[in-house]
């Protein structure tokens, strides 16, 4: 994460592109963060690459669109304890970092107050599923949790282990995507070492994004006998083609990891670009029926306030 590129013009220059391609205004907002790993995967000299464009800050996300908001989730509704969210039955959500490996141009929690995360809040967070016995599952998430290191994740998960009623450990992450060898011996550890039952849930967008380093860490975590979905956000001009999506669902289950949910974009400010109708996306998971084992294909889903789930349309 230390050698990730920062600086929009470099990561342009390394890709044999025009500076001027990036917007700075845009990364100002939201500054470029992008991992040598995953620069490596991108077509040189290619501006519609799939992956670029997941990361570079682009004039399109300075421009304001009617019913794209900075919380469209109203996730602040749902609030426990500060970077603690319980929004559906028996799970709740714990905001462990703000840090991230990657910074994705569409991320819904842009604008997330980050500020009230990150261990010193975990103590009251700790006490709020300890408190609530309907708590049978806890999400670490972020952020990203794997920024954090593993003697404090460790830690963590020991002390969610002590409490009585929670079964389950979900951890949301990009990382070993970003960089597969963050899926090291120490992560396993924690991960598989408690009673907790251990469930994964990587985010990765395009075929592209699963290189050999990348799969060979999903098989990692699966010889490790952890539970591996993975979910997808569908993006205008990156994945809004059956062929990719059918890749990517095929090279996920040859890694071992189940495409698990297609996800309509949030609309957060300076992300309409990104946006299709939910027709596409309907169209698309029809496609991949046709095409793909049934459980290859994900479920595709929105997020509505105020609904006891995910929707599923389609
Ligand atoms: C998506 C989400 C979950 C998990 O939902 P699943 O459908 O079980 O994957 C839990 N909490 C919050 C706040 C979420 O946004
Ligand atoms: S890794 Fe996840 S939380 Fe982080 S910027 Fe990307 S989408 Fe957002």
């Amino acid at each position: 994460m230390q050698a990730a590129i920062r600086d929009p013009g470099e990561l342009l220059r390394r890709l044999q592109l025009p500076p001027d391609l990036a917007c700075s205004t845009a990364a100002k907002t939201f500054p470029v963060f992008a991992p040598l790993e995953y620069i490596a995967r991108i077509v040189p000299g290619d501006r519609t690459d799939p992956l670029l464009l997941q990361v570079l800050p682009l004039p399109a996300e300075t421009q304001s669109t009617e019913g794209f908001s900075a919380d469209p989730l109203a996730e602040q509704d749902y609030t426990l304890a500060p970077g603690l969210l319980k929004k559906y039955a028996g799970r709740a959500l714990l905001v462990t970092t703000g840090a991230c490996a990657i910074h994705c141009r569409y991320c819904f929690r842009r604008e997330f107050p980050y500020q009230q995360s990150g261990p010193p809040a975990w103590d009251e967070s700790l006490a709020r599923i300890a408190a609530d016995s309907t708590i049978e599952e806890v999400l670490l998430s972020g952020g990203d949790p794997l920024t954090l290191t593993d003697p404090v994740l460790a830690r963590l998960v020991q002390r969610l282990a002590e409490i009585p009623h929670v079964r389950r450990l979900r951890v949301h992450t990009r990382l070993p995507i970003v960089i597969p060898q963050r899926v090291n011996a120490e992560f396993l550890g924690w991960l598989t070492g408690s009673r907790l039952t251990p469930i994964v849930v990587v985010h990765a967008n395009h075929p592209q994004e699963i290189d050999d380093p990348t799969a060979a860490a999903l098989k990692r975590l699966r010889q490790a006998g952890v539970m591996l979905l993975n979910q997808t956000v569908l993006l205008r001009g990156v994945n809004d083609q059956a062929e990719p999506l059918i890749e990517l669902s095929r090279r996920l289950i040859d890694a071992g990891t189940t495409p698990y949910y297609l996800h309509q974009l949030d609309r957060v400010r300076g992300t309409a670009h990104f946006e299709t109708p939910p027709e596409v996306g309907q169209q698309l998971i029809a496609a991949m029926r046709a095409a793909l084992p049934g459980y290859a294909t994900p479920r595709f889903v929105q997020e509505l306030p105020g609904e006891p789930n995910k929707t599923v349309l389609a």
